[in-house]
């Protein structure tokens, strides 16, 4: 283990040790190999570079008590990046491949693995890019697939604070666009109005609907949840990213606390009438939400309300094995 002030850590970027890199050439993925090298070099006409031909996906390997090593449900994270792939015309890396690549990123950066009882956990960030040169617009014929990891703490460094969302004038994802895949090009034009929004000292955007403006999708980088007394609503529409913390939290709300769950659209407008929101994703599990401002109209939620406490304790639970986990959730690694 490193000699690293692991409770200090944020949600950032430290290059560790190795990383796991694959090569498509020719029409097949090589055998890929660990590389002590972080930099990548491409030519100035990468179909990455030009057209942004690239996917990416996030999941979290955990210390446990015993002194084992864990990563949660990696198998849904390795079945949405070949969904990725598929739509953005790129060849998908074998799902058995990416759980294979996930064992031995984590094994290769075994110092950098953030104690138990730290809060702190090792993020692999696996993504995939083309980078054939080229000008006229065509896929790229040539790929790579990388896994980095890097040791990250809780999402918010001194604890919870509810965040302030403001409903975005601009649309995150098209209908039938690619808002249900993690494109890395949802997020490059999430960037402009999420500076907007904290230059008005808002924490995230939340998008509605494009087509209607009337029902809620999800921030630019969090699905939403919403309580209504005991009663959790989780808003579904076909551009809402398939969240595996929202998943998982779905399952735990219906299976393990047996809360009833509502998976539907939902109505900006009858919004108002709940009592917590929160917003889940592997960064940050599950926080809260104190506000969603609508042009100005304020519509204020509990803080840290007792379901998103509850389903917060649970997942983290489970995570870190203090809960028992529901069959296939959590691959032991190390
Ligand atoms: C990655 C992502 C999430 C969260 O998904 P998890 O699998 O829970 O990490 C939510 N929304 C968007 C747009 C995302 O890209």
């Amino acid at each position: 283990m490193m000699d690293m002030d692991w409770n200090s850590l944020g949600f950032s970027y430290t290059p560790t040790d190795y990383r796991y890199v694959a090569i498509y050439h020719n029409g097949a993925w090589d055998a890929g190999m660990l590389s002590g090298d972080p930099s990548v070099v491409l030519s100035e006409s990468a179909c990455v570079l030009q057209y942004a031909q690239s996917c990416f996906e996030g999941l979290k390997a955990f210390s446990q008590e015993d002194g084992t090593v864990v990563c949660f449900r990696p198998d849904l994270n390795a079945a949405r990046m070949a969904d990725s792939c598929r739509r953005m015309e790129m060849p998908v890396f074998p799902e058995d491949r990416f759980l294979e690549a996930v064992d031995r990123t984590v094994r290769a950066n075994r110092k950098w693995i953030p104690p138990y009882g730290s809060g702190a956990s090792l993020y692999l960030r696996p993504f995939m890019f083309g980078t054939t040169p080229l000008i006229g617009v065509h896929s790229a014929e040539d790929f790579q697939f990388r896994m980095f990891a890097t040791p990250v703490g809780p999402y918010f460094k001194g604890g919870i604070r509810p965040l302030r969302l403001r409903i975005s004038d601009l649309d995150r994802a098209a209908p039938h666009g690619t808002g249900h895949i993690k494109a890395s090009l949802n997020y490059a034009m999430s960037l402009y109005a999420l500076t907007e929004a904290h230059a008005l000292g808002f924490d995230e955007n939340l998008y509605l609907d494009p087509a209607t403006r009337t029902y809620v999708e999800e921030t630019g980088g969090a699905n939403v949840l919403f309580a209504a007394g005991d009663r959790l609503i989780v808003p579904l529409s076909d551009s809402i990213l398939p969240s595996v913390t929202r998943r998982s939290l779905v399952y735990a709300a219906k299976h393990l606390l047996a809360m009833d769950v509502e998976e539907r659209k939902v109505a900006l407008d009858e919004v108002r009438g709940f009592t917590e929101c929160g917003l889940c994703g592997t960064a940050a599990v599950i926080i809260p939400v104190a506000e969603i401002n609508d042009h100005g109209k304020a519509i204020s939620f509990a803080g840290y309300g007792p379901v998103i406490r509850k389903l917060r304790e649970t997942l983290l639970g489970i995570q870190t094995g203090k809960l028992p986990a529901p069959e296939g959730w959590l691959r032991t690694i190390a």
